[in-house]
């Protein structure tokens, strides 16, 4: 059997693939089992930060395999604690809890607030509050955390206590938020609804209608998290500081990692046997993702994403079969004519990796990808556009 055929036999079909078997990469560029080449603006859906096999990386992830390469929580670890000082440092927040996704970091981030308003003001005090259109993971409670009602079914019973407000509308905000919400979490730009970008003013004023109310303010900075919008969080283009962050994806430049971060207000909050990971702070992905914050965090580099954003929109602008384009950094939503599946489907067959969100093309290419990859990426896009 083949690559293609063992899968459609053993695992379960809970993806619709595009029809290739991907063996290898260098930057944003991969090959399939047939030593076909792709551009790839995907990145594994932004995991790849810094593109297939960046040699820092390598090095930092495999000397620390011939190390240690995974002791349980009950001891401490060098790795951890030094991701979670960075992580904290760069944000003005005071503690990290490590988990393996981005579903689990917002877990995380959803006991953390129910069990801030418990102990301040009892059981009730439970609801979150979270936006229409996003989403926030695959377990039963981020389904429910998500807002699209296409993923609140066949798994019933799903977890209580959440409601869904309209993205940018603060009377929806004032009219869902009850006096037994204890927190509102959102993505920013929701990345899986479509690359669409909350408005400033909204956000600033949500931040402040919360902080009037002891409401938690949590930002799911899973996908917009790491370096990916030109700021290291996205919620920095906001001007707030939220109580709790929750970054995954790129964080780990390829290995499975999902962090919560709190501020102040909840850092005493988990305290022993409240919550934890097997996998959690395992020190070969913590050495991975301590060099991927070190290599992102720098000024010069975030400086460069815009950069490299900027270049990219202008292209995509050129393209007269393009609409109009949603864009924060390398985050990219590309609305078309016609079906963005297709069109996706078809820029594969061209040589070009790119995924879809809703009715969008969405590009997350690599935050290294260099300028000659974006001019190949437009060029595919472009032509496969021409043929549609
Ligand atoms: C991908 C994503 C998640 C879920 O992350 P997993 O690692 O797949 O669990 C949660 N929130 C947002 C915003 C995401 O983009």
């Amino acid at each position: 059997m083949n690559t293609k055929e063992k899968d459609l036999q053993y695992i379960m079909h809970t993806y619709g693939r595009y029809d290739v078997a991907l063996k290898s990469g260098k930057g944003a560029t991969a090959f399939d089992e047939d030593g076909k080449r792709y551009i790839d603006v995907s990145s594994g859906i932004g995991v790849n930060s810094l593109g297939y096999c960046d040699e820092g990386w390598i090095k930092a992830v495999t000397a620390q395999a011939g190390t240690i390469q995974h002791m349980s929580n009950y001891f401490y670890s060098r790795q951890a604690s030094d991701l979670a000082e960075k992580l904290c440092t760069l944000t003005g927040l005071s503690k990290v809890c490590f988990g393996n996704s981005g579903a689990e970091a917002n877990e995380c981030a959803v006991k953390t607030a129910r069990k801030y308003s418990f102990d301040k003001y009892g059981a009730d005090r439970n609801e979150i509050v979270t936006l229409k259109n996003s989403f926030h993971g695959r377990t039963v409670t981020t389904l429910s955390a998500t807002g699209q009602d296409v993923f609140h079914n066949f798994f019933f019973p799903f977890t209580g206590g959440f409601a869904y407000a309209e993205p940018n509308s603060l009377d929806s905000l004032r009219a869902t938020v009850t006096d037994k919400t204890c927190a509102v979490l959102i993505e920013v730009v929701q990345g899986e609804g479509g690359v669409n970008i909350l408005d400033k003013s909204y956000v600033k004023a949500l931040a402040e209608f919360c902080a009037e109310r002891d409401i938690l303010v949590i930002v799911d900075e899973v996908q917009t998290g790491v370096g990916r919008t030109g700021k290291l969080f996205a919620y920095e283009h906001y001007d707030i500081k939220p109580d709790l962050i929750t970054a995954a994806k790129g964080l780990g430049g390829g290995l499975p990692i999902g962090v919560c971060i709190c501020g102040e207000k909840a850092e005493g909050v988990m305290t022993p046997s409240t919550h934890g990971s097997t996998f959690g702070a395992n020190p070969v992905v913590c050495a991975g993702a301590n060099y991927v914050l070190d290599t992102v965090s720098d000024p010069a580099f975030l400086k460069g994403v815009e950069e490299k954003g900027a270049y990219l929109e202008q292209k995509l602008r050129a393209i007269h079969q393009v609409k109009s384009v949603r864009r924060l950094g390398l985050m990219v939503g590309i609305e078309i004519d016609g079906d963005a599946h297709d069109i996706a489907v078809k820029c594969v067959q061209n040589g070009l990796l790119i995924i879809t969100a809703k009715d969008v093309l969405r590009m997350l290419p690599p935050l290294t990808i260099t300028t000659e990859e974006i001019d190949e990426a437009t060029e595919i896009l472009k032509s496969t556009l021409e043929e549609c």
